[in-house]
């Protein structure tokens, strides 16, 4: 089980947690989360922040 909490990506104040069978299906979870409980902050981010943020998950997930 690969897991992954909304607090390690930076959002402070959320406890969500994504939890899956591989680090794929963890990283389209939390996207999926982030689209909906945190759209203010996604669409107040600029594109090369989004980057930023796919690339923080993508670093997290990669140590497992
Ligand atoms: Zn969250």
């Amino acid at each position: 089980m690969v897991s992954l909490t909304c607090k390690q990506m930076g959002m402070s104040g959320c406890n969500f947690s994504a939890t899956g069978k591989d680090a794929e299906e963890v990283k389209q979870k939390l996207l999926a989360h982030a689209r909906s409980a945190h759209a203010d902050v996604l669409k107040g981010m600029k594109p090369e922040d989004l980057s930023g943020l796919q690339a923080r998950l993508d670093a997290l997930l990669a140590r497992r």
